[in-house]
């Protein structure tokens, strides 16, 4: 173990927020010992913002509630933790952990719980990569360095502790922590590692919980290098372990996406991590609509149960948090409200509380060359640079142009058919009582489609569970927009 002096690796206080002073000092002043460790430290030294500090102690959970009282809870089951709270920040902060005294392990060889206290040194052996595993004490202005940890960041070198194939098989969510890492701080990946990191090792994923990995999926989308990990979940097939049903491809629309999310990061604009899950199964989403569609199904009931078969195939590997599939299925519900709004419609919907989401989504798909979106995409864009009087032009504008559209549509429908990739609403107009509904099911309102479904209506008939089920109904009015519907 090398002691350093912080100030040789580019550390020092002035970098640091009060909450985590406060919480070391408080350690300290209690008896205890406290570092801080991990990514802080690692992205100080690489010169960059850290997300957050992490605490580590020889005090226990129980110990740290003791010294900080009703501004500590502690959390986790697996990894027991002290969440601490000073000012408005939130510190945790972890108890030096040893190896787990009985091995509670899976079949895999995954650990399953792992409150098992210890010394620094075990501490350290536990972590995963060496850039990880440096412990500051600002105090006294040093770092402890176990593992020539230093020469890695120097190196710009990402090596797991001990055996990797071991540390990938103990804890395979690494696996993602090592392309996180890899893309974010553009270090290169240990060739060790790269010996070990295949299609095999990668099925262990399948052992993960998916609420965990949701959690994983959410750094790598928020991380501000989404661009750059992309591709690597990829090559290194992780992808068709994150994203159930979604090709392994990057799309315009995908590419797009992830360099927007990124720039909006690198300015400090919030992003809403369920966003991007919506661009990813955006095609997931368009061709189980289309499905339905095809089986007669009407429009508004085809995208509502396309949406959530969509959420609930992806659930199988990340369970999305219910308010963000509902607000992924506002977005989605969105690009039909706006791709062929009603003129009277168009102020309430530009007020919506989801317009914003789903403006910026038809907008990146129409930049990326998705030429359904009818040039609406721009049509928004310029409609909020109006004043108000501007605005009631380029609306009795619009309503003309549309009244002539719809002339056009009428004269042909396969030309119809062929540039809607949603049904719009004003050209096919939706029964607005649920008997109307079912008369038009059964009259086949869609003659088109059901003319390619081949044959298919005669398993849908108005007896199918889908047509019955209540459940859907009241899914849709969730989706459902109050005024602008
Ligand atoms: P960032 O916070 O920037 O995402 P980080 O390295 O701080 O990166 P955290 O998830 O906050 O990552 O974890 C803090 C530290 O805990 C890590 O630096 C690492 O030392 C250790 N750690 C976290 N997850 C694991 C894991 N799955 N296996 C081993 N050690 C881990
Ligand atoms: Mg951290």
């Amino acid at each position: 173990m090398q002691t350093l002096r912080a100030s040789k690796c580019g550390l020092s206080t002035t970098q640091l927020p009060a909450s985590i002073l406060d919480v070391i000092d408080s350690l300290n002043k209690a008896g205890y010992e406290a570092y801080i460790v991990g990514g802080g430290v690692r992205d100080l030294m690489l010169g960059l913002n850290p997300k957050d500090f992490d605490a580590v102690t020889n005090a226990t959970p129980a110990q740290v509630k003791e010294v900080f009282g009703r501004r500590c809870r502690i959390i986790g089951r697996r990894f027991e933790l002290a969440h601490v709270y000073s000012g408005r920040e939130l510190i945790e902060v972890a108890t030096f952990r040893a190896p787990p005294k009985k091995a509670v392990t899976s079949a895999s060889g995954m650990i399953l719980r792992d409150n098992n206290w210890g010394t620094i040194e075990q501490d350290f052996a536990r972590r995963d990569f060496s850039i990880n595993t440096l412990y500051y004490q600002p105090r006294k202005g040093i770092v402890l360095d176990f593992c020539d940890a230093v020469s890695d960041v120097k190196k710009r070198t990402l090596r797991l502790l001990g055996d990797p194939a071991q540390r990938f098989e103990e804890d395979p969510v690494r696996m993602l922590r090592a392309l996180r890492f890899a893309a974010k701080l553009n270090f290169d990946i240990d060739p060790e590692i790269l010996k070990i990191f295949d299609v095999e090792m990668t099925q262990l994923l399948r052992d993960v919980s998916p609420h965990r990995l949701y959690d994983e999926s959410q750094k790598l989308f928020t991380m501000g290098h989404l661009s750059r990990v992309l591709p690597m979940l990829i090559e290194f097939d992780i992808w068709r372990q994150l994203f159930a049903d979604v090709k392994a491809e990057i799309t315009p629309f995908i590419e797009r996406a992830a360099k927007n999310t990124d720039q909006r990061i690198q300015i400090g604009k919030t992003i809403n991590p369920a966003f991007f899950y919506a661009v990813l199964l955006w095609r997931s989403f368009l061709e189980r609509s289309d499905f339905y569609l095809q089986k007669g199904i009407v429009p508004a009931e085809a995208r509502a149960q396309a949406g959530l078969d969509v959420l609930k195939r992806q659930a199988t590997r990340t369970v999305i948090p219910r308010f963000a599939e509902t607000f992924i299925r506002e977005v989605w519900e969105m690009q039909t409200r706006l791709l062929n709004p009603k003129p009277q419609q168009i102020e309430a919907l530009a007020g919506h509380a989801r317009f914003r989401a789903g403006f910026d989504f038809l907008l990146l798909r129409e930049k990326s060359g998705d030429s359904s979106t009818q040039g609406m995409g721009e049509w928004w864009e310029h409609y909020q640079s109006l004043n108000a009087d501007q605005k009631e032009v380029v609306i009795s504008q619009y309503n003309r142009q549309r009244a002539k559209t719809r002339r056009k549509v009428q004269q042909d429908a396969v030309e119809q058919k062929e540039s809607a990739e949603i049904e719009p609403l004003v050209d096919v107009p939706e029964p607005r009582s649920r008997r109307d509904r079912k008369t038009q099911n059964r009259s086949s309102s869609a003659p088109q489609r059901n003319d390619s479904s081949q044959g298919s209506e005669s398993h849908f008939g108005a007896d199918h569970p889908i047509l019955k089920r209540k459940r859907v109904k009241r899914d849709l009015a969730q989706v459902v927009f109050g005024p602008t519907q």
